[in-house]
């Protein structure tokens, strides 16, 4: 059975829609290459749009009733909101988490050096990464450099025009007839990510050699007030200079780096603060950090802080105790929001053209994700899968279902049996992304808005089973 490409289903006032939501999203991805910086937005939007602090609330001891909205901001790098609804908070949540890391080159602790007149930076790279792809374009440093004073020092270098950019080089051609032999894994190596910063020698206060390193510590001491050991605690990300654009003469696709998984995080965050008066079920958006490294720390989807935050939340909106929190988790229903492999006719054999996500044709839902026979997936129950089709196609939203590619080729993962620990029912439901985890990925406009509106309709309409 072949779903209808999406596109179809509009006029021009709906294009018009469509094209509105794209260029609001492009705007959040510019703005948002960290998951701080996705962090930082969020918070604004909710502050904005009348959500109030969790902890404020707790604080205050205020009971939280019914249309009451809340946010929390979990170490400047997860994000929760709630909504709270008119049913009692026992009989579970609709859930939408997505995550906001994504693969990127992290600075290391100690990472300055200089060699041949040249200064630079050691990277460590996160996540899944082809380390070829890295190199040989202009790249951006965002981050934080937090000081013994306690003080936070953030920087974004390299988005503004009138900002430098920064570089990895790759081998001339002329020179490269032994590198040409290497497999792909090894054409570029993780200690050969080395950021070039800097080219101009000076000369470091009575010192007789001039240093092009002493050079660079000079402006980041003038210009930002940090030293040489700030890197000892600081989080910098190098990431692929640019904006978002339009792809394709008739721009139906968006070229950007971080589609995975803000693709999913935007619209997900966006349904939460656009629902319209009180929900019939407390609703839920989760942004979560670490899931590109296996959703690891304090700020990943394997911590507890989720379970703490919705522990702390449930005791103001009336569900005391373990056994409460308890049924509010196992009792609830989530969209793990993440992306899907996009069918590629360039490596058709790649995939199983009935079970694969193409661009253009909605919201893509994996049933399962894992490898070797489904390990480490989640694998959705058929009887929630029902549900989700029947308010789905109730809507007009257009879906299509997936796995991440043909059986034994390698395979993947989400959040999605993190949350599903807590009994709950949980099913992975993203976008298609063509070129997954490279510096620029590309999506379809109308997969993203169907992904909103998949969104919007599941927390208005998904029920207990
Ligand atoms: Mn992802
Ligand atoms: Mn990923």
């Amino acid at each position: 059975m072949e779903r209808k490409n999406a596109w179809a289903k509009y006029d021009e006032a709906g294009m018009e829609k469509i094209e509105a939501f794209a260029k609001k999203y492009c705007a959040f991805l510019d703005h948002g290459k960290t998951e701080r910086e996705c962090v930082a937005q969020a918070v604004k939007a909710a502050q904005d749009a009348g959500f109030m602090d969790l902890r404020q609330a707790t604080k205050e001891g205020r009971q939280l009733v019914a249309g009451d909205r809340v946010y929390v901001n979990w170490m400047n790098k997860s994000f929760m909101s709630f909504i709270v609804g008119r049913e009692p908070l026992e009989t579970g949540m609709n859930i939408l988490g997505a995550h906001i890391d994504s693969p990127r080159l992290d600075v290391k602790q100690n990472p300055l050096y200089e060699e041949a007149d040249l200064a630079y930076l050691d990277t460590h790279y996160y996540g899944g990464i082809k380390k070829y792809q890295w190199v040989a374009q202009p790249l951006a440093l965002h981050g934080v450099l937090c000081k013994k004073d306690g003080s936070t020092v953030t920087v974004a270098i390299g988005e503004d025009a009138a900002d430098p950019v920064f570089y990895i080089t790759d081998l001339l051609p002329h020179l490269a007839q032994e590198q040409m032999t290497k497999t792909a894994a090894k054409v570029i190596e993780g200690e050969e990510l080395n950021l070039v910063i800097g080219g101009m020698p000076v000369k470091d206060g009575d010192e007789d050699k001039a240093s092009v390193t002493a050079g660079v510590l000079a402006i980041l001491k003038d210009r930002y007030g940090v030293e040489e050991e700030d890197f000892l605690s600081a989080e910098l990300e190098i990431v692929p200079a640019g904006k978002a654009r339009d792809v394709g003469f008739d721009r139906s696709m968006i070229i950007s780096y971080g589609h995975d998984d803000r693709v999913c995080a935007y619209p997900s965050m966006q349904a939460v603060l656009d629902f319209e008066g009180v929900p019939a079920y407390t609703v839920c958006a989760i942004l979560t950090d670490k899931e590109e490294i296996g959703s690891v720390g304090a700020t990943g989807m394997n911590s507890r802080f989720f379970e703490n935050v919705v522990a702390e939340f449930a005791d103001l909106a009336g569900a005391k105790g373990d056994l409460a929190l308890r049924r509010v988790l196992a009792n609830s229903r989530m969209l793990s929001s993440d992306v899907s492999a996009g069918f590629d006719p360039n490596f058709a054999g790649a995939f199983e053209k009935k079970n694969a996500a193409f661009l253009g044709r909605g919201v893509c839902f994996n049933k399962y994700t894992g490898s070797r026979g489904k390990s480490g997936s989640n694998d959705a129950n058929a009887e929630y899968v029902a549900q989700l089709r029947r308010i789905l196609d109730d809507a007009d939203v257009a879906f299509q279902t997936c796995e991440l590619g043909r059986v034994d080729l390698g395979g993947g993962g989400t959040i999605a049996y993190m949350c599903a620990k807590y009994g709950m029912n949980v099913i992975d439901a993203g976008v298609a992304v063509l070129s997954m985890h490279a510096p620029y990925e590309v999506i379809s406009k109308v997969d993203l808005y169907e992904a909103y509106r998949c969104y919007c309709t599941f927390l208005k309409d998904a029920k207990p089973l």
